[in-house]
């Protein structure tokens, strides 16, 4: 289920420029942003600007948004000089997920192991 933007939620406080973050991208649609604890060279974030709760909370209707994350992930990672990258989304506290706002995690800038952890 999609929500407004949750006044605790950091990145929505991210997207309206409430909170301190080195931003990459910004558009109508979604925010690209340094990880504060990168676990690679390059590591930053895309989000959706609306405040999605996860992947598995999004709804069909999303769909051109949910692409447009994507997309803007791959073109962010081609622009930071990326060839070799990879793409995460971590649903669920037993995916990983800690901050319930929909983002793309791009890591690169080393080899990639796995299966990852
Ligand atoms: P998750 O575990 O939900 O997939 O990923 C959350 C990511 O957000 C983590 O990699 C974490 O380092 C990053 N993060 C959490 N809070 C902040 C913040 O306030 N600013 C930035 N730039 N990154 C954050
Ligand atoms: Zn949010």
């Amino acid at each position: 289920m999609t929500e407004d933007a949750q006044p605790n939620c950091p990145f929505c406080q991210i997207v309206a420029g409430k909170r301190p973050a080195r931003i990459i991208y910004r558009d109508a649609q979604v925010t690209a942003f340094r990880d504060i604890n990168p676990q690679a060279p390059t590591h930053f974030l895309v989000v959706t600007n609306r405040h999605i709760r996860s992947i598995s909370e999004a709804q069909a209707e999303q769909a051109p948004l949910l692409g447009g994350l994507l997309l803007a992930a791959a073109e962010l990672a081609r622009k930071e000089g990326l060839t070799g990258y990879r793409l995460v989304i971590n649903n669920g506290s037993e995916g990983g997920q800690t901050v319930w706002h929909l983002h793309v995690h791009v890591i690169g800038g080393r080899r990639m192991t796995w299966p990852p952890g």
